[in-house]
Formats: C-alpha cells, sequence, structure tokens
C-alpha cells in the first residue's frame, strides 16, 4: 500500500534520507515520536539565548546581558514538555546549565556580537522545488560590512573533522537557494559556527552553480522519496548511525518490524491531528551530528 508523501524537505529532512530511507520514513512519514535529547536541547537553549542576544541593540550584547538571555532559556527550556519528560536529576540539570553557560562563552571568545548587523533571527523561509515545499530556518542572516548577506548557522555539537567539513557544509547551499529565492540575493559567505570543545567557524561561498546544483539534488532526493512512498519501499541501511537511532526495535536489521510502526502511527494519528512541525535531526544523541537542536 503507498504512504503518504511528506508534506515538505527540509535539510535535516534530506540528510535524514541519505542517510538511511527507513529511519527517515519512521520519522518523517510515521512521524514517530522520539525520545528528548539532552544535547539538542542544549542546543536549542543556547540558540535561544543567542538569538535573545543578537535582537539586543549592538552596543548592549555584553556577555553579562548573554548570561542573562541564557538564564531565560534555560527557564523557557525547564517549562517544555521535553524536560518534563527527561526529569534530569538535580546534579543532571547543573551540569546542564553549566554546559549551555560554557557553549556561549565559546561564542564570545570567537565572534563579537557587537558588530553583526542581523536582517533576520530563526528566520524561517520556505519555496518549491518540482512541487514540493522546502523550507529551512536560517539561525542568523545578516549583511557584512560591504553589503552582503551572510548566513550564519549555530553548531552545538563536535566540530567535524576536516575530512569532513566538506560534507557538513553541503546541507547549506539549501539556505543559499532560499535566500535566493526571498532575496534575489545568494549570500558571499555561509558559515557554520561550532560552539562544542573545539569552536571554530568554518564558512563556504555559494555560487550559482551550487544552487543550481542544490535544486537539481533536492528534486531528485524528492522523486526517490516519491517512488518510495509509492511503493512502500524504504529500506534501512545500517551504519554507525544505528547506535542512535530511535527506531531500532522497528528496523528489520534489528529484528523488528516496520508493519508495527505503522500501526503505532495510525494509532497516534487517531489520538489527535499531528502537528505540521520540521522534525528536530534524526540520531540527535549523536554528539558528533548534533547540531542545533531542531
Ligand atoms: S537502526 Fe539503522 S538501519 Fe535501522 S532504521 Fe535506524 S538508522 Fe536505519
Amino acid at each position: 500500500m503507498a504512504l503518504p508523501l511528506p508534506s515538505s524537505l527540509s535539510p535535516s529532512k534530506v540528510s535524514a534520507f541519505k542517510n538511511c530511507a527507513l529511519a527517515f520514513r519512521f520519522s518523517a512519514i510515521d512521524r514517530l515520536p522520539e525520545p528528548p535529547s539532552e544535547p539538542a536541547m542544549k542546543g536549542t537553549t543556547v540558540h535561544r539565548a543567542l538569538e535573545l542576544l543578537l535582537a539586543d541593540a549592538p552596543d548592549q550584547r555584553t556577555p553579562d546581558r548573554g548570561a542573562a538571555h541564557l538564564q531565560t532559556a534555560l527557564d523557557e527550556m525547564r517549562s517544555t514538555p521535553e524536560w518534563e519528560e527527561l526529569a534530569p536529576e538535580e546534579s543532571t540539570a547543573e551540569r546542564f546549565a553549566a554546559d549551555t553557560a560554557t557553549m556561549l562563552e565559546r561564542y564570545f571568545a570567537i565572534e563579537d556580537p557587537r558588530r553583526i548587523e542581523p536582517v533576520g533571527l530563526e528566520l524561517m523561509l520556505e519555496s518549491e522545488i518540482g512541487g514540493v515545499t522546502v523550507r529551512g530556518i536560517i539561525d542568523r542572516l545578516e549583511r557584512d560590512p560591504d553589503g552582503s548577506l551572510v548566513v550564519t548557522d549555530y553548531k552545538t555539537g563536535r566540530t567535524p573533522m576536516q575530512t569532513q567539513e566538506q560534507s557538513r557544509l553541503g546541507g547549506v547551499h539549501f539556505y543559499a537557494f532560499l535566500c535566493n529565492e526571498h532575496f534575489g540575493e545568494i549570500p558571499s559567505r555561509i558559515q557554520l559556527m561550532y560552539l562544542g570543545s573545539e569552536p571554530q567557524i568554518i564558512s563556504t561561498t555559494p555560487t550559482e552553480q551550487s544552487v543550481r546544483g542544490l535544486r537539481t539534488r533536492v528534486g531528485a532526493i524528492w522523486s526517490a522519496v516519491e517512488r518510495a512512498c509509492e511503493h512502500d519501499d524504504f529500506r534501512p541501511k545500517r551504519s554507525a548511525l544505528c547506535k542512535w537511532c530511535s527506531y531500532q526495535q522497528f528496523c528489520p536489521a534489528f529484528g523488528g518490524d516496520p508493519a508495527e510502526a505503522r500501526a503505532l502511527s495510525l494509532q497516534l494519528q487517531a489520538q489527535g491531528p499531528q502537528l505540521d512541525l520540521d522534525i528536530p535531526p534524526l540520531h540527535a544523541d549523536n554528539p558528533e551530528l548534533q547540531p542545533d537542536g531542531r
């Protein structure tokens, strides 16, 4: 029986499909909830603190102000259902706060936020490629002193090795495409700002050719998703990522039955409409991949 198509594609969905089509199906089509992930929640908290900081007037963006915004972000996080489900012990909650404070300190060590001229924070952009809605959330869009657009994506996971940098930068061309669609401009730079143990910024320069390439790649992936849905043919792809996969119990590679996932999905849908939100990155507990808590 054919499966329903996902409502949209995003950078995280595209990379999820490439990593393992079956895990993509469980997440984006069956929409099975994943347990809360502490690394992802830390990422969300730090993103929120930076969003509040960059919304301040430039001269107010001090480390003390950042710490105050982090406290606000932590308070918000502590009132979420995810936090309730995680139910951290007091010592874990203290470590959570300390780890996010460390990430914020690293941010101030690699950038002076007073120099940034944001034109958008947590900016949701969407467009169409080959009949599918594509959307992405840009952490920060700014104007460089020369007037060109710059996209910044905060990453709270581990900094990639040099050999992994290009593959990590692959998804950012999505943002270049969306900026071109909305502002008629290709950003002059897209940067990944890693706030993990070895903080650093890696960046790339998108071009008309890379934006065209993105359009072609996303179109091909959407065609593959359509075919897989039509034939209910999402295959498992075993890799190191399986260790962090929340869906092993339904995966044939681990003795599970995908039909049980479908049954659970239909049961959840019968309990109420599912929100049409972007899925968080799969394997969200993976400290190398966990990028931003969304
Ligand atoms: S356990 Fe591995 S192969 Fe199975 S769905 Fe998850 S990522 Fe894919």
